[in-house]
C-alpha cells in the first residue's frame, strides 16, 4: 500500500558477457552482483556477495572498466561498514518514531504551509553526490518544476562546481574530454592540487604502473608533499594560490617556442590573443613565474621543457585547483594550454578534471547544482520552454538558484524557511560550520534523508526519513570519465528503509502531483532521465544518452557501463573535441583571460598562517561509513594538524602534542605532525571528523566562506589561521569493548577497533585524583591498577571471567606506550591472573616485534615492522611483499611503503600516532 516502502529491487541475476567463476566466492555462495564503489570519483566496479549475515564479501571487478578488479583500501573493507548498529531505520518526527504514511503526510503538509505562508522559494534542497542519479533526477523535477524553487544545490558545490564552470567557460559545457585510458597512453601526466595516491587511489595505481613500465613522468604541482609526490619526476611546491601564473607562465613558454597550434586555434577556438596577451601581464618570464609562485626557476623551466616536449600530456587537476576564490580561472589556465597546443580529445593528451564524490558527475547531468536546470540545460526561455514540456512541469523555476554557501546564509538570514538535505551532513563540511549549525536551528523545517540514526545534521532534524543505503538501492553513477555504471541491491534494506526516489514521489504525490511521479522502479526514472537527455537535441547539447531510452526492466539491469554522450543509433564517446565540436553557439571553444591571483583573504599578524584542508587514505567525508571499519582506523585514528618543523620549533609544538587552531570563524584542538613536506607557514588538517567522534575537530567551523564568483566553490584550501600549543596535564588512550566516556576531558577522539573501540584524549588532573575517575569511567569488573605518582602516571584496568574489558593509561606526555600488544590482549579468551600486570606494563615479558602506525590496513602491517624489514634487507615492494605481505593487496599504501624502505630519510611524514615511549 501507499504507506509501506516499495520493496526494493532483487539483486540483479542478469546475465553479464563475462559470467564470473563461482567457484572463486566459496561453495554455496550467493553469486556476486556486480556493483560500483559508493566513495571516490574514480568509480570502480565492484563484486558483492552477501555472506548470509548481512555483510558481504567484496572484491574489485575484473571486467568495470575503471579498475579492472583492482579496489584500494576503502573500497576493499565495504563489507565491514554494512552494520545496522548505526543505522536509521524507521521514520522520526518531532522526536518519536513513527510509520511512513504519517511521516510522509507531515513532509507534505509542512511544505504545503511554508509554500502557502512565505512562496515556494521559502523552501530548499541540500543534495549530496552520494545519491544515485535517478534519486538525484527525482529530487530537481519535484523542486523546479513542481514546487516551483530554484533552490536545490548539493555538496558537489564544495567540491568540484569550479571544473564545471571552467568547462562550461571554455568547452560551452560541462565536458570531461578524456577518459581514463589515456593516463595509460600519456608520456607526462600532470597532477594539479590532487592527492591522488590518496583521494583517487586506483588512477594512481594506474598512473604509475605506466610510470614503471613506459616511464611516464609526473609532474606534481601541490603546495604540500604529500604520498602522491612519492610517485612524481617533479614536485612543485607552489605558494598556494599562485596555479594560474604557474599555468599562464606555461601558455607564454609555449607561445615562444612556437608549440601552438595555429591551424586548431583558428579553426576552432576563440580569444587565443587575449589570453596570451593576459598571461603575459601575469607571467612574462620564467623568472617572474618562479618568483611569483615561490619555486626554483629551474623546477619551473623543467615543468615547462617536459610539457614543450611531450605530445602525449594528460594534466589531472582536482580540489586543490577547484577548492578555492579563483578555481574557475585556475581550470582555465590549464585548459587555455590544452587548446593551445591542440593537446584536447586525443589519446593521452588533454585536460582530465578528477571528480571526488562516486556521483558529483550524475548530478551535473540531472541539474542537481543550482546554477543548471536539468539534463546539462540552463535557464534560457528556450530551455526552460523544453523542460516545461517535457515534464509537463506547473511551477517551472524562472532562473538559477542560490549556490550552497549563499543558501545557508539565506537560512540564517530566515528567508529560507524549509530544508530538504539528502545523504550529506553540511554542519561538518560546509565553511563556517558552527555558523551552518545555527543556520539549521532557525529553520521552521529541517527535514534529514539519511541512512545513520546521529550525525551533526540530523540531530537537528524535525522529520528525519530512513533512506537505503549501498547495498541496498539500484540505480546508475557516472564516474570522472563520464562513465555510467550501475550501481545494484544485493541487500534487502533493513527496518522500512527505502530509496530516496521513492520517498520523494511519495511526497510529490501527497503534494498533489502523482501524475509525474507515478515511478514504480528506478528504471523507469533512468529512462525519463534518458530520454530528456535526447529530446529537441539533435547534437547541440554534450549530454545525451538517449541511446539508452526505452530500456525494459531486464535491459536496465544488465545495462553495462558506457560513456556519454551515447546519442541515438550511435556509440558511446570515449573522447571529445580532437576536431572541434565544442559546445558553445558558433562550435569554437574559448580561452579566457584569468585574473591577476590572490586569495580570498591574506595572513596578518593575528593569523599568520594558511589552514590547507583535504582528505586522508582511509576516510571518506565524515566517516559515517568509513568510520565503521576498525581496519581503516588502524591508518589514522586521530585528528591532527600538519605543520613544517621550523614553525614547529618556533612555536614550541612537539611532534604528538596537541594544539588550537583557530581562525576568524572557529576552532579546534588537533594532534601535531611536524612533517617537512608542509611549507613554511602553511597547516593542512583533515575533513572527516565531526562532533560525534572528536571533541573539537569539525575542520568546517574553521574555513571561511569566500567563495569563487563563477563557480560559487568556497576557498577551502587557504584560511588565514594560528596555532598554538595546547595546555594540559595529563595525555591518554582507552580501549575497550563498550565505549568509555570518561569525564572532564579536553580533548577526545574516538575510533573503532576490531575488538571496540580507542579513545584518546588529554585533560588535566582530575580533583578527585585518577581512582574515582577511572572507576566512573570503566565498567564493572575486577579491576587492577597502577599508580606512579612521581612520575604522573595511573594506569587501570578491568576483566570480567578473566576475559579483558577495558584498559586505560595516562601520563604526563604524550608519548604513551605503543597499544599494538595491548589491543592484541582483547583476543584473549581469558588472562591468567599472573599475566595480569603485564597489561599495566602495557608489554609483554618476553619481547615482541614492535608494529608501530599501521600502514597497510589489508594486512596491519605497521610502520616500524616495514622499517625493519628494510634494514634487513628488504629493499623493493617485491621483497617487502613477499617478506610481510604489505602492498599485495589493495596497493593504497605503496607510495608509503616506499617512503620507508627508500634510501632517503623520508620526504614527507606519514607518521600518524603520538611517537610511543617505552613502557
Ligand atoms: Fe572506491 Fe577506492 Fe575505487 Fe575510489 S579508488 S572508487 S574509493 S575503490
Amino acid at each position: 500500500g501507499e504507506g509501506q516502502p516499495k520493496a526494493p529491487a532483487p539483486p540483479a541475476s542478469a546475465p553479464h558477457p563475462n559470467p564470473l567463476p563461482t567457484e572463486e566466492w566459496g561453495e554455496g555462495t550467493t553469486p556476486p552482483v556486480r556493483t560500483t564503489c559508493p566513495y571516490c570519483g574514480v568509480g570502480c566496479g565492484v563484486l558483492a556477495a552477501p555472506d548470509g549475515n548481512g555483510g558481504a564479501i567484496i572484491k574489485g571487478d575484473p571486467d568495470h572498466p575503471a579498475n579492472a578488479g583492482r579496489l584500494c583500501s576503502k573500497g576493499s573493507a565495504l563489507g565491514e561498514t554494512l552494520g545496522l548498529e548505526t543505522r536509521l531505520l524507521y521514520p522520526i518526527v518531532d522526536g518519536a518514531r513513527t510509520h511512513w504514511a504519517p511521516a510522509l503526510d507531515q513532509v507534505a503538509r509542512r511544505l504545503q504551509a511554508i509554500r502557502a505562508a512565505h512562496g515556494p522559494e521559502a523552501i530548499a534542497f541540500y543534495l549530496s553526490g552520494q545519491l544515485l542519479t535517478e534519486d538525484y533526477y527525482i529530487a530537481n523535477k519535484l523542486a523546479k518544476g513542481f514546487i516551483g524553487t530554484p533552490h536545490v544545490d548539493t555538496n558537489s558545490r564544495l567540491c568540484m562546481s569550479s571544473s564545471v564552470a571552467g568547462h562550461r567557460r571554455a568547452f560551452g559545457a560541462d565536458v570531461v574530454p578524456q577518459c581514463y585510458d589515456d593516463l595509460e597512453l600519456a608520456d607526462l601526466v600532470v597532477l594539479a592540487g590532487s592527492n591522488a595516491a590518496w583521494c583517487h587511489p586506483i588512477l594512481y595505481q594506474r598512473i604509475q604502473t605506466a610510470r614503471g613500465e613506459r616511464g611516464v613522468r609526473v609532474v606534481n604541482i601541490d603546495p604540500r608533499r604529500t604520498a602522491t609526490s612519492e610517485g612524481a619526476d617533479l614536485q612543485l611546491s607552489l605558494e598556494p594560490g599562485t596555479d594560474g601564473v604557474l599555468w599562464s607562465g606555461l601558455l607564454v613558454a609555449l607561445a615562444e617556442r612556437r608549440l601552438i597550434d595555429p591551424g586548431i586555434i583558428a579553426a576552432h577556438t576563440q580569444g587565443f590573443f587575449e589570453a596570451l596577451w593576459g598571461a603575459r601581464r601575469l607571467a612574462p618570464t620564467v623568472s617572474a613565474v618562479a618568483a611569483a609562485c615561490g619555486l626554483e626557476t629551474r623546477d619551473v623551466a623543467l615543468f615547462y621543457d617536459w610539457f614543450a616536449g611531450t605530445p602525449r600530456v594528460v594534466s589531472c587537476y582536482s580540489q586543490g585547483v577547484n577548492q578555492s576564490a579563483q578555481g574557475t580561472d585556475k581550470v582555465n589556465a590549464i585548459i587555455n594550454c590544452h587548446l593551445a597546443t591542440g593537446r584536447i580529445g586525443r589519446p593521452g593528451s588533454g585536460p582530465l578534471s578528477l571528480t571526488g564524490q562516486p556521483n558529483a558527475m550524475g548530478g551535473r547531468e540531472v541539474g542537481g547544482l543550482a546554477n543548471m536546470l536539468a539534463a546539462h540545460m540552463g535557464f534560457t526561455p528556450a530551455e526552460r520552454d523544453r523542460v516545461r514540456r517535457f515534464w509537463d512541469a506547473p511551477n517551472l523555476v524562472t532562473g538559477e538558484g542560490l549556490k550552497a554557501v549563499a543558501m545557508f546564509e539565506a537560512i540564517a538570514a530566515g528567508r529560507i524557511k524549509a530544508l530538504w538535505v539528502m545523504g550529506t551532513n553540511p554542519a561538518v563540511s560546509l565553511p563556517r560550520a558552527d555558523d551552518v549549525r545555527g543556520a539549521l536551528a532557525k529553520l521552521e523545517l529541517l527535514i534529514v534523508s539519511e541512512n545513520v540514526a546521529s550525525n551533526d545534521t540530523a540531530t537537528q532534524a524535525h522529520i528525519s526519513l530512513p533512506a537505503a543505503a549501498w547495498g541496498e538501492k539500484d540505480g546508475t553513477v557516472t564516474n570522472s570519465e563520464r562513465c555510467i555504471s550501475r550501481q545494484r541491491a544485493f541487500l534487502a534494506p533493513p527496518g522500512v528503509a527505502s530509496p530516496d526516489w521513492w520517498i520523494l514521489s511519495q511526497v510529490a504525490r501527497r503534494l498533489g502531483f502523482g501524475r509525474a511521479f507515478s515511478y514504480r522502479s528506478p528504471a523507469e526514472i533512468f529512462d525519463e532521465h534518458a530520454r530528456l537527455s535526447g529530446f529537441e537535441n539533435g547534437g547541440s547539447r554534450a549530454f545525451d544518452i538517449a541511446a539508452a531510452a526505452g530500456l525494459s526492466e531486464a535491459g536496465y539491469d544488465t545495462l553495462q557501463p558506457f560513456q556519454w554522450p551515447w546519442r541515438a543509433g550511435k556509440s558511446g564517446t570515449a573522447r571529445l573535441f580532437a576536431d572541434g565540436g565544442f559546445f558553445t553557439p558558433d562550435g569554437k571553444a574559448r580561452f579566457v583571460s584569468i585574473a591577476a591571483p590572490r586569495l580570498a583573504t591574506s595572513v596578518s599578524d593575528a593569523w599568520p598562517f594558511l589552514l590547507n584542508t583535504g582528505r586522508i587514505r582511509d576516510q571518506w567525508h565524515t566517516m559515517t561509513r568509513t568510520g565503521l571499519a576498525p581496519r581503516l582506523s588502524t591508518h589514522i585514528a586521530e585528528p591532527f594538524v600538519e605543520i613544517h618543523p621550523d614553525d614547529a620549533a618556533r612555536l614550541g609544538l612537539e611532534q604528538g602534542a596537541l594544539a588550537r587552531v583557530s581562525t576568524a570563524h572557529g576552532s579546534a584542538i588537533l594532534r601535531v605532525l611536524v612533517n617537512r613536506g608542509q611549507r613554511p607557514g602553511l597547516l593542512f588538517a583533515p575533513i572527516h571528523w565531526s562532533a560525534e567522534n572528536s571533541s573539537d575537530a569539525r575542520i568546517g567551523a574553521l574555513v571561511q566562506p569566500a567563495t569563487d564568483p563563477y563557480s560559487g566553490q568556497p576557498e577551502a584550501k587557504a584560511t588565514p589561521a594560528r596555532i598554538e600549543p595546547l595546555a594540559v596535564s595529563h595525555y591518554g588512550f582507552a580501549l575497550s569493548r563498550r565505549r568509555l566516556v570518561p569525564a572532564g576531558l579536553t580533548y577526545w577522539a574516538a575510533a573503532r577497533a576490531s575488538f571496540g573501540h580507542v579513545l584518546h584524549f588529554a585533560l588535566d588532573a582530575p580533583a578527585n585524583g585518577w581512582p574515582a575517575w577511572a572507576r566512573a569511567a570503566m565498567p564493572e569488573g575486577d579491576r587492577i591498577s597502577f599508580a606512579d605518582a612521581s612520575a604522573r602516571l595511573y594506569r587501570a584496568a578491568v576483566l570480567r571471567n578473566g576475559r579483558l574489558e577495558a584498559l586505560l593509561l595516562v601520563g604526563p606526555t604524550p608519548k604513551l606506550p605503543a597499544p599494538d600488544w595491548l589491543k592484541s590482549q582483547f583476543d584473549q579468551l581469558s588472562i591468567a591472573p599472573a599475566d595480569r600486570r603485564m597489561l599495566l606494563a602495557a608489554r609483554p615479558i618476553a619481547p615482541t616485534i614492535e608494529e608501530g602506525p599501521i600502514v597497510c590496513v589489508c594486512f596491519q602491517v605497521g610502520a616500524a615492522r616495514i622499517a625493519a624489514a628494510a634494514a634487513a634487507g628488504h629493499r623493493t615492494l617485491e621483497t617487502i611483499g613477499k617478506a610481510l605481505g604489505a602492498g599485495t593487496n589493495c596497493g593504497s599504501c605503496v607510495p608509503e611503503i616506499l617512503r620507508l624502505i627508500g634510501p632517503n630519510r623520508p620526504a614527507c611524514e606519514t607518521v600518524r600516532e603520538p611517537a610511543h615511549a617505552p613502557a
